[in-house]
């Protein structure tokens, strides 16, 4: 999950990296009140989750806070075109902080390095633009080294990296301490990467992040329920955004069967049945392991939330799971959502028997495989 550049910035600043002061809205009037209280000298920024942001037109300079407050009103809601990002994104925050007096440019990232197994640190003196260019153009300005899993990293190893990188030796002694920082909130943020560019030098030698960004492993979100559904940008399936807000995981396919299923495996095969029976998902689900009858309701209701499904399937193999708190799950959740589609469930394994008698007299189709149950579900949707 990408944070956006105030998230980032928040985050970092946590762990002691210097960050300029400011503070993100959606409100023009807001971001006039901001721009005041900064003295009126502002940068104005798009919080949208692309790169290359500077280029689109989402950022820029400030002597007054009048204007600074028509740049963001013209900014909001607008949608934004990068050459990173075609599609572009609509823009809903901006960020408004002080200007950075900038005298140089840098550039520091940290991210994982898979072919060696290592987090990987890279520096380079040639920041501002995209590291891609510098990589091209340069590539002996980048400087990288791995931080050792079990030491961490050596103070010497930092020292020699600043050298090679050619950062001046005013900001070598702050260079050290970031790259430290930045490394820390890696690790206890599971992040997969961090990126400063520019990491700015001002004319009187301080060393401080002008751009952050930030993306957290999406298997460690349950670690970090604070980012739940806060970037859940318009190029984000709204469903989605609403599964991680209550930690279900769900991936919207497109088609017309929903799909639940307790197990990543099991789900996978439902909907390769569904496929081969000649039907189009709708969603991956997965309820989880040791399922209550309350989360088997809430994952109903996300599957419902999609008005393209036209039938559901619930394919559920008891193990810790109980499949008599599924079925409860089941029959509490339609008689609140008043589900009219049709809906086939095969359950099979700990208290499958408890599980099929709740069932029996609803308007539930049982299945005793999970062929006959894709291919009942195909047909009923169709009928
Ligand atoms: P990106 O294009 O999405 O990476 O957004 P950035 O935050 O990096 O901003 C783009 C460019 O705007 C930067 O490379 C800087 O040149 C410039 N910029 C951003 N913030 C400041 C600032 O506080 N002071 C100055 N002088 N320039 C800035
Ligand atoms: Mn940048």
């Amino acid at each position: 999950m990408k944070l956006h550049e105030y998230q980032s910035k928040e985050l970092l600043s946590k762990y002691g990296v210097p960050v300029p002061a400011g503070d993100v809205t959606s409100d023009p009037a807001e971001a006039r009140a901001i721009a005041e209280r900064l003295g009126g000298k502002v940068v104005v920024k798009a919080q949208v989750l692309m790169g290359g942001r500077g280029k689109a037109g989402g950022v820029k300079l400030f002597d007054n806070a009048a204007d600074a407050a028509n740049f963001a009103k013209d900014l909001i809601g607008k949608r934004l075109i990068s050459i990173q990002n075609p599609d572009g994104m609509i823009v809903d925050k901006v960020l408004v902080a002080e200007i950075v007096d900038i005298a140089k440019e840098f550039y520091v990232a940290v991210l994982l390095d898979r072919a060696a197994q290592r987090v990987l640190v890279m520096l380079s003196a040639e920041g501002g633009m995209e590291i891609e260019e510098v990589a091209e153009k340069n590539p002996g300005a980048i400087v990288r080294f791995h931080v050792d899993p079990a030491w961490g990293l050596a103070d010497y190893q930092l020292r020699q990296a600043v050298k090679d990188a050619n950062i001046p030796k005013e900001a070598h002694g702050q260079m050290v301490s970031m790259i430290k920082q930045l490394v820390k909130a890696y690790m206890e943020s599971d992040a997969e990467m961090i990126e400063i560019n520019p990491c700015a030098l001002t004319p009187d030698n301080k060393l401080i992040a002008a751009d952050a960004k930030v993306s957290i492993d999406d298997n460690s979100l349950f670690r970090h329920r604070e980012y739940a559904g806060t970037t859940s940008d318009s190029a984000e399936h709204p469903i989605e955004a609403e599964a991680l807000k209550r930690g279900i995981a769900y991936v919207n396919l497109g088609g017309e069967i929903g799909i639940m299923g307790n197990g990543a495996g099991l789900v996978m095969q439902s909907l390769d049945e569904v496929n081969a029976a000649g039907g189009r998902p709708a969603n991956f689900l997965d309820v989880g392991g040791g399922a209550q009858a309350e989360r088997v309701k809430s994952c109903v209701e996300l599957v419902m939330m999609d008005p393209h499904v036209k039938g559901l399937f619930i394919n559920i193999f008891g193990g810790i799971t109980r499949c008599d708190e599924v079925a409860k799950g089941v029959l509490q959740a339609f008689d609140e959502l008043d589900v009219r589609i049709p809906v086939v469930a095969r359950i099979e394994g700990t208290a499958a028997e408890e599980g099929r008698k709740l069932l029996e007299g609803s308007r539930i189709v049982p299945a005793a495989t999970v062929q006959e149950a894709a291919k009942k579900i195909v047909e009923l949707s169709h009928a």
